[in-house]
């Protein structure tokens, strides 16, 4: 990245109390993404203060929301772009007892009720990393650097400052026995394959997924998760978004990749989209499935409680069939119950499916009102 370029560059003599704006405004003044053209050219304009440095980093997103900058909370962004403010910001914290970790307070509470629940399914959830200091994240991104230089550390670790684990919102999750420690085979793990599948429920979600690096300015990261609350998460997950830095609309997102489909003759579903892929079933003609992403021809989606991916052909687009509730049915904002409630609606109410899905939860109109609904009491 261009950063790395800036920061090697750096001259080592400045005074402590002007190196960390100055840092800040080279980065700021070496990125494309992310940064309205007015704040970039007055940074690089502008004689090198602090407050030049500030102004460039408060700035709004592309799409004219304040961008989230306060650790405190959980909805901050901090990537390589975007320090920590202050640089040294310590949070109140809390232990996650049996993992010599700690992580602020909710998200500690968070971890363990996910912990526990994880437990349930079989899967045995470990802290690996929560909360680093300032100096820790120097000491250990000095170390990679020495073994690896520094350009090629910044792909997988942090400089100081700069670091979701120093905000006590970002976490490294393991298994119990150990194995796949910060690997890429924890993703293939019954804990990594847990996490990806229920995270979010608890305000969890994987940070630094695959082929995002251009994005997140990480390579694919399957231990490390951030905390965003459950209603955050679940907003998150509904967005469609595959990166924080998009939901934040610092680049673009993806356009809108979701709808329905009917088979029109048996659709073979695999576990991935290509036909070298493991087959997970042979969807029959006249089949309703809702899709949440496509990859060229290929369709992610749901199919009796699995998810996998389908080719186009073999199915034409179709309206959403009504449903109706089993049970009087709340309506909220966002797909979990932690969303604003909407209505009530009673039993047997008939409702529209707008065509959208999240996990097991449809987006229904109803009374002139677009919300959430839970799947388990819809037929
Ligand atoms: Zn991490």
């Amino acid at each position: 990245m261009a950063s790395t370029t800036g920061l090697a560059a750096f001259p080592m003599r400045l005074t402590p109390a002007l190196a960390p704006a100055l840092i800040i405004l080279a980065l700021v003044s070496s990125l494309g993404l992310g940064m309205a053209p007015t704040t970039a050219a007055t940074g690089v304009g502008n004689a090198p203060t602090a407050r030049a440095a500030t102004a460039a980093m408060s700035s709004a997103t592309a799409a004219g929301k304040p961008l989230p900058r306060d650790p405190r909370l959980p909805n901050v962004m901090v990537n390589k772009k975007h320090p920590l403010q202050p640089l040294k910001f310590v949070p109140r914290l809390r232990a996650v007892p049996g993992s010599g970790a700690s992580l602020q307070p909710e998200a500690a509470l968070a971890f363990n009720k996910m912990a526990a629940a994880a437990k349930k399914d079989g899967a045995r959830i470990r802290l690996v990393s929560g909360y680093r200091s300032y100096s820790t994240q120097q000491a250990l991104f000095a170390s990679y650097a020495r073994r690896d230089g520094a350009k090629a550390a910044s792909r997988f670790s942090a400089r100081p400052g700069y670091s979701e684990h120093q905000t006590g919102w970002g976490m490294d999750v393991g298994t119990a026995s150990g194995s796949c420690r910060v690997a890429k085979c924890f993703a293939n793990t019954t804990e990594g394959r847990w996490m990806r599948k229920h995270a979010a429920t608890y305000g969890f979600i994987l940070r630094y997924p695959a082929g995002m690096e251009a994005v997140t300015g990480y390579i694919y990261e399957p231990w490390h998760f951030r905390y965003l609350g459950p209603r955050l998460a679940a907003a998150y997950t509904a967005s469609g978004a595959t990166t924080l830095e998009q939901y934040d609309g610092l680049v673009p997102g993806p356009p809108a990749q979701w709808g329905v489909r009917k088979t029109t003759a048996p659709v073979r579903m695999y576990a991935t989209a290509g036909t070298s892929a493991k087959l997970l079933a042979i969807i029959p003609t006249g089949t309703e499935l809702y899709y949440s992403a496509n990859r060229g021809s290929w369709l992610k989606v749901q199919h009796q409680g699995r998810t996998g991916w389908i080719q186009t052909g073999n199915s034409r687009k179709a309206t959403p069939a009504a449903k109706t509730t089993t049970l009087a049915l709340n309506l909220y904002s966002l797909p979990a119950i932690t969303g604003t409630r909407l209505a009530s609606l009673p039993r047997g109410t008939v409702v529209r499916p707008t065509g959208r899905r999240s996990g097991t939860w449809y987006q229904v109109a109803y009374a002139k009102k677009t919300g959430w609904l839970s799947g388990r009491f819809l037929k």
